[in-house]
């Protein structure tokens, strides 16, 4: 069948970088631990595993070694908790999400109460909230209700948010009566462009394949973003995954994936659908 790929999909820098990271320092040392999954791909962390990465929920049960922070990055508690412990760090947060952080911590400096734009259990924004004072998380205009409004606002948002999604609760922020907003767009360049090239394609097939995690929040982003184009989108890992039922009846297909999906997952599911005949 004919295949269409997202003219910008896949690994991103940040993630490209920590598993360049992860891979190097494997080869120097033997006891590698990441802070939970080291992004969100079964295949890679599987990879990753088998090289020697282990993935501990707790610092608590490491003793010596290499902590491997992930492109998420981790709380101050948490790298005040490593240093304690006398263990190596290496860090392979994306320079994006530092970003995020030092910004957090300029805006709590300046007296604004720090409110971010996202899911409050996604470990990039655990990690941006743990990185300073009194922060918030909101992800819906109802959550707005528990901002103080006579306090000065600085925003942030997560930066797999969708640009609609932050337009919407930045809409909604300044229509609750704060006499200052400051607003700094910490939304990712990279997972925008992914979105923007993966509307335009879901437009012109018949059937959609966003390839990644399911825990991953920017392919998650990218499935709903091309569901509300094309009902005929599917959220799935790789060509394992795939019921060939949804391929019935279709000529066209496109396929796009998340920053942490492999590029050789991505090849593997286009060759496949290359070459396969649907009834
Ligand atoms: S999606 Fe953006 S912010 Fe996240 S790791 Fe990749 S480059 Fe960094």
């Amino acid at each position: 069948m004919k295949v269409l790929v997202a003219e910008k999909c896949g690994f991103c820098p940040g993630v490209r970088a920590a598993i360049n990271l992860a891979q190097k320092t494997l080869t120097d040392d033997d006891r590698v631990y990441s802070l939970g999954h080291i992004i969100h791909n079964e295949d890679m962390v599987n990879q990753l595993s088998e090289a020697g990465l282990s993935t501990v929920e707790s610092i608590e049960t490491i003793d010596s070694g290499t902590v491997l922070i992930r492109s998420h990055g981790a709380t101050l508690a948490e790298l005040d908790q490593i240093r304690e412990k006398g263990l190596k760090i290496v860090d392979a947060t994306c320079v994006l999400v530092k970003r995020v952080q030092k910004i957090a911590r300029q805006l709590n400096d300046e007296g604004y109460e720090v409110v971010m734009i996202g899911d409050e259990g996604h470990p990039e924004v655990k990690a941006v909230v743990g990185s300073t004072d009194n922060m918030k998380v909101v992800g819906t205009p109802e959550d707005l209700d528990k901002l103080n409004l006579s306090k000065k606002l600085g925003v942030i948002c997560q930066t797999t948010e969708s640009p609609d999604h932050f337009a919407d609760m930045v809409a909604a922020i300044s229509r609750k009566g704060f006499s200052e907003i400051k607003i700094i767009n910490t939304l990712c360049r990279e997972t925008m462009d992914r979105q923007t090239a993966a509307v335009k394609l879901c437009r012109q097939v018949d059937v959609m394949f966003v390839l990644g995690g399911l825990r991953s929040a920017n392919t998650r982003k990218l499935a709903e973003l091309c569901k509300k184009h094309n009902h005929q989108t599917y959220h799935l890992q790789n060509w394992a995954e795939l019921d060939k039922n949804c391929l019935s009846g279709k000529a066209m297909a496109g396929v796009t994936a998340g920053a942490s999906t492999p590029d050789d997952v991505v090849a593997e599911f286009v060759r496949n659908l290359e070459s396969f005949e649907p009834a």
